[in-house]
Order: structure tokens, then sequence, then C-alpha cells
């Protein structure tokens, strides 16, 4: 009996995927923490918006809340992380209050912004915040600053119809994890109108955002389908389907696991463009190939469109640990 042949497919797959720097070092200070100070560890809110991510820190040891009041009284001796999305100043108040030891994740160039938007209000300025509400990083951000002292834009719309508390003094900055041209073209809006709005010293939408969506984007093109790696809550890889879209692929969807791929939608000799938003491990992205390799003869295309070197460090109190995460 002769095996039947596999039908040919190709998989495009952006270099750079998956992990930020961001992301790695917020993963690191939990696993640290965990082995530095034992479980339970409490993480305020998801680490980083990835379910595969978050259930590997819960095997180990880590707690997931919402808020701080949840963790119990006997364990208010035990660790609580921050976020890589950043907290608003109230929470490492509210931690202070209740005698709590925390250890804050969020991501530098998250830090980056809170400052630069509290440099704006310093200098006398109503600061306008272009992102998503209710997006963690802008509840973080807009957290920084009294209330009424940031106003939030999301939309080019909202950019034409914004009446400012004070039209002459404004500056803005925006969350980390845009469309770079949706928040171009807001931006763009908001200098017509008020020519005078000071933009902050440094781009507020990181690398990892950029490059991500550049590679997606010289990717796009002829492909059949797009498939990013990334959960529906993950800001940076919603973009990522969305710069798919506009640049060529025929269409492109989120996966969370291989289990999902649209195998129907497929029957051989296609075009498939893969990457991974920020917080995606690569181990989904190797899944998926796998998958795909089981039903096709795959050839992988490895789109390189710039190469990524930051790492930041973790926190100086977890620094005399071993970073293996065994
Ligand atoms: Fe930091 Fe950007 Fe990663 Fe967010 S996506 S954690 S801002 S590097």
């Amino acid at each position: 009996m002769t095996a039947t042949a596999k039908p040919p497919l190709t998989i495009r797959l952006c270099e750079p995927r998956g992990f930020c720097a961001g992301v790695d070092r917020a993963i690191q200070i939990v696993v640290l923490a965990l082995k530095k100070y034992g479980a339970p560890v409490y993480v305020r809110h998801e680490i980083v918006h990835n379910r595969f991510v978050v259930q590997g820190l819960r095997e180990r040891g880590a707690v997931f809340i919402e808020e701080l009041h949840e963790i119990p009284a006997e364990h208010h001796d035990r660790p609580v992380v921050f976020s890589a999305h950043g907290v608003p100043k109230s929470v490492p108040e509210d931690a202070q209050a209740r005698n709590l030891f925390y250890l804050d994740a969020t991501c530098p160039l998250v830090s980056k912004v809170h400052k630069q938007a509290m440099r704006h209000q310093r200098q006398g300025r109503h600061v306008v915040l272009v992102g998503h509400a209710g997006h963690p990083e802008v509840i973080g951000t807009m957290g920084q600053l009294p209330e009424g002292a940031v106003s939030l834009i999301e939309t080019e719309q909202d950019a034409l119809s914004f009446v400012p508390p004070q039209p002459g003094d404004m500056g803005f900055v925006t969350q980390t994890t845009l469309s770079v041209s949706d928040t171009a073209g807001i931006i763009a809006r908001l200098q017509e109108r008020f020519p005078a709005i000071q933009a902050p010293s440094a781009e507020s939408i990181c690398y990892a955002t950029t490059n991500r969506q550049e590679a997606v984007k010289e990717t796009a093109a002829g492909t059949d389908l797009f498939l990013i790696v990334g959960a529906p809550n993950s800001s940076n890889s919603m973009r990522l389907v969305e710069v798919a879209r506009r640049a060529g692929a025929k269409q492109a969807m989120l996966v969370q696991r291989a289990s999902e791929i649209p195998w129907d939608m497929m029957i051989g000799g296609e075009v498939v463009g893969l990457s991974a938003g920020a917080s995606a491990p690569q181990i989904i992205v190797d899944e998926i190939v796998d998958a795909f390799n089981q039903r096709f003869a795959v050839s992988v295309d490895l789109a390189v469109t710039a190469v990524e070197d930051e790492n930041f460090p973790v926190l100086s109190v977890l620094r005399d640990m071993p970073l293996t995460a065994d």
C-alpha cells in the first residue's frame, strides 16, 4: 500500500514575533518570586494576556487576582506582583496601606509613558491619551494623574469632536500597543485642530508593537490565510489581525491554540502567514507549525524584517536568583 502524498502548503513565518522584552521580564519576575519566596505568590491581573502563560504560572503556585482585597488576611505576608500593563498610582498606595510586599512588573516602556504623561502635567498641560477604554494599560496611565487631568481619545472621530478643557496647553501620549497607522491618523487630526499640542519626547508605541506590525505588513500580501497567535484581550495581537487584513491577506484571524485552526478552509497549495502577539509564547507557534506538518508537506519561509536584542533586567531584589526557570 502506498501512502498518499501530503498536499503542499507554504507558511510565511514572521520574525520578529511573540514575546517582547517586557513580557519576558514580567514572567521572569513571577517565576523568580516563586523561587525566592515560595508559593503562593499573588499576581494582580493576568501578568500578560495569555491563558497558556497564566496557567503555567498557576501550576507553579501563582494565584491570580483582580484586586488586592482578594488576598486573604493570613496571606498578607505573601508577595504580590503587578502586571506588565502597569497600574494606577492608587494600587501601590493601597498595597502600602495593607502592608503588602509588592513587586512591580510594569514594562519599563509603559513606565516611560507614565513619566511622559506626568511631565506634560508638570508643565501645565492637559494630557490627551490615545488608547482603548478599559484596557489595563490605559487604566494604569490615566491613574498616574488626578481625575480630570487626562482625556482619552480612541478614534479619529473622537479627535475631531474633542472639546478640551484648556485648548492652548495640551500634550499627548499613547498606549504602547496601538495600530501604528491608526494612531498616526488620530494624532494628525489632533495636530490639525490643536497645532500647539505637544508630542511626548519619545514615541509611545513600543518597539515590539512597531516591529510585529511591520513584519505582518511586509508579509501579508498574497497570503490566503493569516494566523496571529494571541488572546482576544491582547491589544497588540488584535492589531496584528487588522494589519494583516489591510495589507492584503485574504483572511486573517486570531488563534490561541492549534485546535482553533480552520482546517476545512485549506485543501493544499495555500500560503499561510503566521505571527504571534507580544504575549504569545513560541511553544504555541511550534504547536501550530507541527499541526500543519501533520496534514501538509509544509515549506516554511522565514520573513525577517527586524532583529531585536532588547532585554530588560528584572527588579534588583530578584537579581540574585538564578534565571533558569525550572
Ligand atoms: Fe513592553 Fe511593548 Fe512588550 Fe508592552 S508590548 S510589554 S510596552 S515591550
